[in-house]
């Protein structure tokens, strides 16, 4: 058998071989695993509650499924372990958002991307940090401390699904679950070097997953490899009829990974590559790869997405005010931490709402109530859904010469912690992510090397129509054989068994 503690390295594919061959077995993953966790997470903290139970009870499934020969019945994640980002409720286990508002709420059920993660046979083995609710890009906004960079631990992950992405990079899980309302799936992919994809808005369900922006979050995975991105998105994706949103989508994602570029057009946007704030090692990667892609056989096309450069301003229009709407059921009563210094029941929300939230989150809640104040709501709120679809109609132009489009994903790696204090720098985190969010296509972030300067991962952003996430997958596979699979984190790389 492999040393324990070589599992750290497997993918989905080398897991499933050895489960198959008998080399050894699901029990064996699901300990292993945790154990790992345990002993290398202490100061990354990626991870804020481990499920050893859970974790051992699945991998018992799969262990008599293999004995008794059916093996291949259990599903796409037979033996797997993955983690849940912290806003996914897990029947009995704490649903934080990392926020001190709900950090004794326990999930009384469990989301439907998380069900059916288990379902294809996964072993849960815990939930991930983030930014509190989701609103950051560092993971510096949760309350429960931050989670490092598993490249440099001066360094932050990324966000807001920063755990998310250390735990995979660290190589303490081959998958993990994010959510991504205007970045927070591929920021933290690129900042630690691995694969992170937001789907097409509708492909995953949202129920179970605590809200943030309702008409942008969706929810997605992160791996070391793009195929092994794409088996966990088999997994998550579908139908669901308690998310109105979501579509009968029955694609395979990993179809066409082998098929190669030869023929495809692939976007490249002028006005992206010469953004202020973009590094020179960004640009400079990001115009490299777009070169290698060519070299494979991929047109490549200049694209114009006129109303890009307004999708920060609308977002933070829209993210507010749909966090203000969503939020307002974290009310002390219903839900969320309640103050004991009330008096009477305006002083209750008051004080618990006040106490409960972090800056950042309060300062969301209070932006997006001025906006939808009346007088102010059509001097914003109205002008921004204006905006929102003219960036759609920009996309639906530019699909109509393009497959899928190449830019970066974040104009710089990984910053260190504290280095952005002002909110308005750190919105800028996302100025080529949230565009996606706001036109609903699908966007995945794929390792293209280190920076040149900082030495740090560097993301490659790859945009696809919606509903034809296949595209960049396809285009991901291309860049994932020029580049490779996305190594553990160099000083994780041993304990994982790389
Ligand atoms: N960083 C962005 C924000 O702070 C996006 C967050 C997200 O996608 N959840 O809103």
């Amino acid at each position: 058998m492999a040393a324990k503690t070589a599992f750290g390295a497997m993918g989905v594919r080398d897991l499933q071989a050895g489960l198959a061959a008998k080399e050894f077995t699901a029990a064996e993953i699901a300990s292993a695993t945790i154990d790992r966790i345990q002993q290398s997470d202490k100061q990354m903290h990626a991870f804020l509650e481990l499920t050893a139970d859970m974790a051992a009870s699945a991998a018992k499934k799969v262990d008599s499924a293999i004995a008794s020969g059916k093996f291949d019945e259990v599903g796409a994640l037979a033996g797997i372990p993955v983690g849940f980002k912290d806003n996914m409720n897990l029947l009995g286990t704490h649903t934080t958002c990392s926020s001190n508002m709900l950090a004794n709420y326990v999930s009384p059920y469990t989301a439907t991307c998380v069900e059916y993660t288990l379902n294809a046979g996964a072993l849960p083995v815990g939930k991930l940090n983030m930014d509190e609710f989701a609103f950051g890009s560092s993971t510096e906004t949760s309350a429960f401390g931050p989670t490092l960079n598993p490249w440099d631990f001066q360094r932050v992950p990324g966000g807001s699904s920063g755990g998310s992405a250390a735990a995979v990079a660290a190589g303490l899980v081959p998958v993990a679950l994010g959510s991504d309302t205007g970045g927070s799936i591929r920021q933290p992919a690129s900042f630690c070097g691995i694969v992170g994809v937001k789907p097409t808005y509708g492909v995953v369900s949202r129920y179970g997953v605590v809200a943030f922006g309702s008409s942008l979050d969706q929810v997605g995975p992160f791996a070391r490899s793009v195929e092994d991105a794409a088996l966990a998105l088999n997994a998550i994706s579908g139908f669901d009829e308690h998310d109105c949103t979501s579509q009968c989508v029955d694609v395979d994602f990993t179809a066409n990974l082998a098929e190669g570029i030869k023929g495809m057009r692939i976007g490249i946007v002028p006005e992206f590559m010469e953004a202020e704030g973009l590094t020179d090692e960004v640009r400079s990667r990001i115009t490299e790869a777009a070169q290698k892609l060519a070299d494979l056989g991929a047109e490549l096309v200049e694209i114009e997405l006129e109303h890009a450069k307004a999708a920060m301003s609308a977002y933070y229009v829209l993210g507010p005010c749909e966090a203000f709407s969503n939020l307002a059921r974290f009310d002390s009563v219903r839900y969320g931490y309640c103050d004991p210094g009330h008096t009477d029941l305006d002083t209750q929300y008051e004080t618990s709402r006040s106490k409960g939230f972090g800056p950042e989150a309060r300062r969301r809640i209070m932006l997006g109530s001025y906006l939808l104040s009346s007088g102010v709501y059509d001097t914003y709120y109205y002008p921004a859904q204006q905006v929102r679809t003219l960036i759609t109609q920009d996309y639906e132009h530019a699909f109509q010469k393009v497959d899928c489009i190449l830019s970066p994903v974040s104009p710089r790696t990984a910053f260190k912690f504290g280095e952005i204090g002002d909110p308005a720098q750190m919105y800028l985190s996302d100025m080529f992510t949230i565009s996606i969010n706001i036109a609903g296509n699908g966007g995945m972030s794929v390792p293209v090397g280190l920076g040149s300067q900082t030495n740090l991962p560097i993301g490659a952003q790859l945009i696809s129509p919606a509903f034809k996430d296949v595209n960049m997958f396809r285009v991901a596979a291309a860049l994932e054989s020029i580049y490779g699979k996305a190594p553990i984190a160099p000083a994780f790389a041993e304990k994982a068994g790389e």
